[in-house]
C-alpha cells in the first residue's frame, strides 16, 4: 500500500524537489502551503507522515505539530532553518519524530522517512507471532550517566559516553557529524568532522572488545551514523 505523506512548505523550490524525491519513492504527496491547509488535509486525506516547514505565512509548523499530536501519533518530521537550534529542540519536545536542517539533501529526507514508517510500522496493529525482538546489548542508564554492555559497565571516556548516549537516545536515526559535534561537543573551537569520525572508530573497538557485531554503528555515506534498533 502506497504511504501518503503530507507535505507543509510554503517554498516552491524546496517542494518541488521533496516533491519530485518523494513520488519517485513510490510515496504520495499532498503537498500545501499554510498552515490551515495542513489541517484541512490532515483531516480529510488520513496521512501516514507529515513533514512540516516551521515557518510558512499564516503561522507556523508548530501550531500544525501541536493540533495533529491532541488526536494522532502520526510521525511528524520537521524542515528547519540552520542554526535554529531552539526550533530543533522545541520540534522534538513538542513530539516530532525528527528534523531536517536546511538546506537538506532531498535523499537524505526521503531515507528518514523511510526509516520512520519503518520504526512506526505504519499500518494497523496486528499481534505479532513471532517473539518480540531481543533488546538492545546496550543499555543507558540516564540517571547514573552509564550505558551497560550485556549487563556490565561500559567504561567509556565523557565524549564516548555522550556520542553513543546521543545515539541509544534515538536508534534508527541518522545523525549527520555537524549535528554529533553540536550534541555532543557543544560546539567545542578544536572539533570537526574527523573527531566525530575517530570517536566512533574508538567506540566500535571497545563494543567489539565487548562481543557486540560492529556495524552496531551504522554508517550512512555522506549523511552520518545512526545505531540499530535491536542487536
Ligand atoms: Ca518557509
Amino acid at each position: 500500500m502506497r504511504k501518503r505523506i503530507l507535505l507543509l512548505e510554503d517554498e516552491q523550490a524546496i517542494a518541488d524537489t521533496l516533491l519530485y524525491a518523494l513520488q519517485s519513492e513510490a510515496f504520495e504527496v499532498v503537498h500545501v502551503r499554510l498552515v490551515a491547509e495542513a489541517m484541512d488535509a490532515f483531516h480529510s486525506r488520513s496521512p501516514d507522515l507529515a513533514i512540516l516547514d516551521v515557518g510558512v505565512p499564516d503561522g507556523s509548523g508548530f501550531d500544525v505539530c501541536r493540533a495533529i499530536r491532541k488526536t494522532s501519533e502520526m510521525p511528524i518530521v520537521f524542515l528547519t532553518a540552520r542554526h535554529e537550534e531552539f526550533d530543533r529542540v522545541l520540534g522534538l519536545e513538542l513530539g516530532a519524530d525528527d528534523y531536517v536542517v536546511k538546506p537538506f539533501s532531498p535523499r537524505e529526507v526521503c531515507a528518514r522517512v523511510r526509516a520512520i514508517l519503518r520504526r512506526s510500522g505504519a499500518g494497523p496493529a496486528v499481534p505479532s507471532p513471532s517473539p518480540a525482538p531481543q533488546g538492545l546489548q546496550l543499555q543507558l542508564d540516564e540517571a547514573t550517566q552509564r550505558i551497560t554492555c550485556g549487563g556490565e559497565f561500559l567504561p567509556l571516556t565523557r565524549y564516548e559516553f555522550q556520542l553513543l548516549a546521543t545515539l541509544l537516545r534515538r536508534p534508527e536515526r541518522i545523525f549527520s557529524r555537524v549535528e554529533l559535534m553540536d550534541l555532543v561537543w557543544g560546539g567545542a573551537l578544536d572539533t570537526s568532522d574527523r573527531t566525530v569520525d575517530a570517536h566512533v572508530k574508538l567506540l566500535r573497538a571497545k563494543l567489539r572488545a565487548r562481543g557486540v557485531q560492529a556495524e552496531l554503528i551504522q554508517t550512512h555515506r555522506n549523511m552520518g551514523y545512526s545505531i540499530r534498533a535491536v542487536s
